[in-house]
C-alpha cells in the first residue's frame, strides 16, 4: 500500500475509534453504520463498490480493535444475562407511562405502551446509526483532503467540513475572535482617549 494511502487509512481508523468508544451500548453498535459511511465516501471518491466495501470493512475492523471492543461470549448474548431481566421481577409501574402494572404484566401496562416503546427505541437507533454513518463518512472525507495551516496556532490540519474550515479547531477559532475583539476595543479606546477637537 502506498505510504500516503496508509496514512489516510490510519487517520480514518483513529477518528472512527473515537466515535466507537462513545457508541451505546457497545462499540459494535457503530460497526455497521461506520462501515456504510466509509464505503459511501470511498464510492464517491471513485472506488469500485467491492473495493470500497473491502477497505471499509478493514478500516472498521481496525477501529473496533483500537476502541478496545470485545465481542460478547455466547452466554453474555443470552436474554437471561441482561440486567433488565436480572433477579425477580420487581417493577410495579409501566416502564413508559408509569401507571401501575396490571396483573400479569411485568414491563408495560399493555400493547399500546409496549408498541410505542419499541417505535421510540427503533427511531432512536435509526437516528444514532445515521449520525455515526455521517461522522464516519466525514472522517473518510477529511483524510483525503490536503493539509492547510491554521492561522491561529500554525499547526497543519485537514478541514473537517466540505464547507471549508479556516482554523484547526473551535478553540483556535474562538481565540482568533477574541483577539480580533480586543484589537477592535483598543482602537475604540484610543479614539475615546484622544477625541481631537
Ligand atoms: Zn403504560
Ligand atoms: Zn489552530
Amino acid at each position: 500500500m502506498a505510504k500516503r494511502q496508509f496514512k489516510r487509512r490510519q487517520a480514518v481508523i483513529e477518528a472512527l475509534a473515537v466515535i466507537m468508544k462513545r457508541a451505546e451500548p457497545t462499540p459494535f453498535a457503530a460497526e455497521g453504520p461506520a462501515r456504510a459511511g466509509v464505503r459511501a465516501r470511498l464510492c464517491l471518491a471513485g472506488w469500485p463498490w467491492a473495493d470500497a466495501d473491502a477497505e471499509a470493512a478493514e478500516i472498521t475492523r481496525n477501529a473496533l480493535a483500537r476502541a478496545g471492543a470485545r465481542r460478547p461470549t455466547w452466554a453474555e448474548g443470552q436474554l437471561e444475562y441482561t440486567k433488565e431481566n436480572e433477579g425477580p421481577r420487581t417493577r410495579e409501574q409501566c416502564k413508559r407511562c408509569a401507571k401501575p402494572l396490571p396483573e400479569g404484566h411485568y414491563t408495560f401496562c399493555g400493547p399500546v405502551c409496549a408498541t410505542a416503546a419499541k417505535v421510540d427505541r427503533n427511531r432512536q437507533r435509526d437516528r444514532e446509526e445515521l449520525r455515526i454513518a455521517e461522522a464516519a463518512s466525514r472522517a473518510a472525507w477529511t483524510a483525503r483532503q490536503p493539509e492547510q495551516q491554521c492561522p491561529a496556532c500554525e499547526r497543519a490540519f485537514r478541514p473537517k467540513h466540505p464547507t471549508g474550515s479556516t482554523y484547526c479547531s473551535r478553540a483556535c477559532y474562538q481565540d482568533a475572535r477574541r483577539l480580533a475583539g480586543r484589537s477592535l476595543r483598543m482602537v475604540c479606546e484610543s479614539v475615546r482617549a484622544d477625541p481631537g477637537d
